[in-house]
């Protein structure tokens, strides 16, 4: 098998020196799996003991990390979404263009930022049966959520505001 310098740059080559390593390496592991359990740990014993090279693993994984999102993105997200509300990404489309792309309540389309970007609507979903409600804007989220999404505390405040008007 050729050496890591050898297939460097080359995609396919890699992905079939990757394969190759990983069989060797599982082939050795259940072959003698105390003796590479403790290789293992005197492994990661020395990598935690040398700052510079662990910064650098670490600087790799997360660049790693990064290029996976990139790439995958739609798919990063759709497994957010089925994750948290059992939904996909196409799911979540289909009910972002049944709502016209605005609040389910204000139909306002969301102004919220972070780092510089407006945010997509909110899924809302009930706690208890997990069921997704709609899509909100963060204000209406977080002002269903103040009243503990609780109909009864929203009907109180609306006649409230009634007898103020
Ligand atoms: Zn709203």
């Amino acid at each position: 098998m050729p050496r890591w310098e050898n297939v460097k740059g080359d995609p396919e080559k890699e992905d079939a020196y990757r394969t190759y390593n990983r069989e060797k390496q599982r082939k050795y592991r259940s072959s003698d799996p105390d003796k590479a359990r403790e290789q293992h740990r005197r492994d990661h014993e020395r990598l935690m003991a040398d700052p510079v090279r662990l910064e650098k693993k670490r600087a790799n994984a997360r660049a790693k990390q990064r290029r996976y999102r990139a790439k995958n993105a739609r798919k990063v997200q759709s497994q957010k979404l089925k994750s948290a509300y059992g939904i996909t990404l196409e799911d979540y489309e289909a009910l972002l263009a049944e709502q016209e792309e605005v609040c389910a309540i204000c139909k306002q389309p969301e102004t919220a930022t972070r780092r510089g970007k407006v945010l997509k609507l909110a899924v809302d979903h009930c706690a208890q049966s997990g069921e997704v409600r709609g899509l909100l804007c963060m204000n209406c989220n977080q002002g269903i959520g103040k009243f503990k999404h609780d109909a009864s505390l929203l009907v109180a405040a609306v006649s409230y505001l009634g007898a103020a008007l």
